[in-house]
């Protein structure tokens, strides 16, 4: 369905993307960034709103201190210098759903700038700059559907409007679709560790703009860029710039130029359309924003913001890999989100074995959540149970089959493995006297397998073992079965 650009690739790959990605996302705040109204999702239209975030002239924004910090916590993470201080400014522009004709953004000094974040691409690993980490308010919503007059009316709904955002703006250093997909990635997965956002794209919490060129490759100057929006689901972002590449060094090869233009992506067509042009775009006059004072970070803030910093995975990867003892492979998917990897860590330390703590994540967990469309943090199956129940297929009590079964019970009841296992009477038996009581039962009622076995044809041990296992409807102890069958027929 995509409207394709038809280049050869050997073109294309005469040519080098140069993108940078602007990515707007929602904090996870009670209240709104200026005023107290709630902030979050889901309330009828126009209901949690006030002169503040309705726009009224006269009334005065004050600044959320939650917001602050958790835009603080955000630009540690992206490894940013927080500024001792900065200052709000007002973005002037019309819009139906922006009733106070311009955002409180901030503009010449951001909270926050100098930073980085490190991707994983092509087997290695690369830093690309983060610019800045700016707060801003966000607009309302046009609804544009839904309503009984919708084919003639737009809706406006005010509630999201003053809600905190922060703004993160990279450097021009990602060069390909799959870079823009990895820093996107890591951004999304550095938020949610340091919990300032959940990062739903759906719901709009994580929105994504990015800044497309392309120049032959070993030239320095940057070629024309063009402006994407719209771009609100990974999928979009990586088909979009595709698009847009090819676009491009389409244009060029046919000795066209590129022009400065703001594009959307249209995800039915599978292509960008320009929006408007340089000569109609924006022009904010900002200004400072006269109605905030300067925001002070002292050094104390600052400390005590530091101080309530989670680990990040980069740290959490190193001593994974290292104190574990696990593959990247494995360390990668545990450290996806901070819920995942707390979860693998606390099965670990209660199980004593991580390694079948990260299987046991991986696979059956995994598999069950997935089925259930549940996360891991609604998981019926606790961290702790999970642990217990891999120890006690660590010390012999019950067998790695078993234990599957009893996974099932705990997920259904969510009881924990050793109350099921004393329940059902499931407890492996190790128990010499009983087992060699059944074995001896094995041994008298298969005389033809003895034989053979007795003949050299060693191979019906597991003939027999089996059976054994049958006659303990799966309770024996696999290895002392083995084990007391072979002493039986040596
Ligand atoms: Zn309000």
């Amino acid at each position: 369905m995509s409207a394709a650009v038809t280049v050869a690739p050997e073109t294309l790959a005469r040519y080098e993307p140069v993108i940078g990605l602007e990515v707007h996302v929602q904090l996870a705040t009670r209240s709104k960034i200026y005023c107290a109204c709630p902030s979050g999702f889901g309330a009828p239209p126009n209901t949690n709103v006030c002169p503040v975030c309705l726009g009224m002239p006269g009334a005065l924004p004050v600044l959320n201190r939650a917001a602050v910090e958790m835009a603080m916590k955000a630009a540690f993470a992206l490894n940013c210098e927080v500024r001792p201080y900065s200052r709000f400014a007002r973005k002037n522009y019309f819009y139906p759903d922006l009733p106070k004709g311009y955002q409180i953004s901030q503009y010449d000094q951001p909270l926050a700038e100098h930073g980085w974040v490190e991707i994983a691409v092509d087997g290695g690993r690369k830093r690309i700059g983060v610019t800045r980490v700016h707060l801003e308010d966000d607009a309302g919503k046009s609804l544009h559907d839904g309503f009984k007059d919708s084919d003639r009316y737009t809706y406006v709904d005010l509630n999201r409007s003053g809600t905190p955002l922060i703004e993160i703006v990279s450097e021009p250093d990602l060069r390909s679709s799959d870079d823009a997909y990895a820093y996107l990635t890591a951004l999304k997965q550095l938020l949610r560790y340091v919990m300032v956002s959940t990062c739903d794209m759906e719901k709009g919490h994580l929105r994504c703009d990015a800044n497309v060129s392309v120049r032959p490759r070993g030239r320095e100057k940057f070629g024309t860029k063009a402006e994407l929006k719209n771009l609100n689901s990974f999928r979009f972002l990586k088909m979009a710039l595709d698009y847009e590449i090819s676009r491009q060094v389409a244009l060029i090869e046919n000795g066209g130029t590129v022009v400065q233009e703001t594009r959307l992506y249209d995800p039915d067509a599978g292509e960008t359309v320009g929006m408007r042009s340089k000569e109609e775009a924006h022009d904010y006059r900002y200004f400072p924003e006269p109605d905030l004072v300067p925001l002070a970070v002292s050094d104390d803030w600052r400390r005590r913001v530091l101080v309530g910093m989670p680990e990040l995975p980069a740290a959490r990867r190193a001593r994974f890999i290292e104190g574990y003892g696990l593959t990247e492979y494995a360390v990668e998917v545990l450290l996806a989100t901070r819920e995942m990897s707390d979860y693998f860590e606390q099965a670990a330390a209660t199980s004593g074995d991580a390694r079948a703590a990260a299987n046991w994540v991986m696979g059956d967990l995994a598999a069950a959540l997935k089925e259930a469309g549940k996360d891991i943090s609604e998981s019926p199956v606790m961290a702790g149970q999970l642990g217990e129940l891999i120890a006690l297929i660590g010390n012999g009590e019950i067998s790695g089959k078993m234990a599957k079964d009893v996974f099932a019970k705990m997920l259904a009841t969510g009881e924990g493995a050793g109350a099921i296992v004393e329940r059902e009477g499931l407890k492996q038996i190790s128990d010499a006297g009983a087992l060699v009581k059944m074995v001896d039962e094995v041994l008298a009622a298969n005389p033809r397998q003895v034989e053979q076995y007795r003949a050299g044809k060693t191979a019906v041990l597991g003939f027999l073992v089996g059976q054994v296992m049958k006659a303990s409807r799966g309770q024996a102890n696999p290895a002392a079965v083995n084990e007391l069958l072979r002493q039986k027929l040596a």
